[in-house]
């Protein structure tokens, strides 16, 4: 059931038969979902919205798009991500003769991958969320920084040699962020 309101906009209503409790939470996209008992009456409903009004404007007003993913969505993605990025990585660096020692999963927010001097690439979990081509150029990136640790032209030359529209790319993943 979805309750439109004046000041909060789409409301979504779910009844559960196993609680007792009502329960506010935002959804992915920052509209406030409600979960409320099986019998629980629509005038009630209605002045529980009313009275809880500024509570619910607070609470909107807290959405970021940071935390558009729910705990269980982060958790799936990590596992996703630790299953699959180790594997593309390996395979890109063997098609393009790159070496690295290990590969990390992270949820630094920061930066979507890093290679360290000893080897280590480092790459937050969020990179399974985004497109195939995205996540190959960062991958690419940091395969390349174990031959210039530096964002020197020549670093971008050899990136540019393997992904000719990494412009583009970087472009696009700025529309993105890391995942915490
Ligand atoms: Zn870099």
């Amino acid at each position: 059931m979805i309750i439109e309101d004046q000041d909060l906009g789409k409301i979504t209503v779910r009844r559960n038969s196993s609680t007792a409790q009502i329960k506010f939470s935002l959804s992915t996209k920052g509209n406030i979902n409600m979960s409320v008992p099986r019998y629980l009456p629509g005038f009630y409903l209605q002045r529980l919205i009313r009275n809880s009004k500024p509570e619910l404007i607070r609470m909107k007003s807290k959405y970021t798009p940071q935390n558009r993913l729910t705990a269980a969505e982060v958790k799936a993605a990590d596992k996703k991500a630790r299953q699959l990025l180790p594997i593309r990585l390996d395979s890109l660096a063997k098609q393009y003769g790159y070496k690295y020692n290990k590969v990390r999963l992270s949820h630094a927010t920061t930066r979507w991958g890093s290679y360290s001097s000893r080897g280590t690439v480092s790459l937050n979990v969020g990179l399974i969320r985004l497109p195939d081509e995205l996540i190959d150029y960062v991958l690419i990136h940091e395969l390349v920084h174990s031959k210039h640790m530096n964002h020197s032209a020549a670093f971008w030359q050899e990136v540019a040699s393997h992904v000719p529209d990494y412009k583009n790319k970087r472009k696009q993943i700025a529309k993105y962020r890391p995942l915490a």
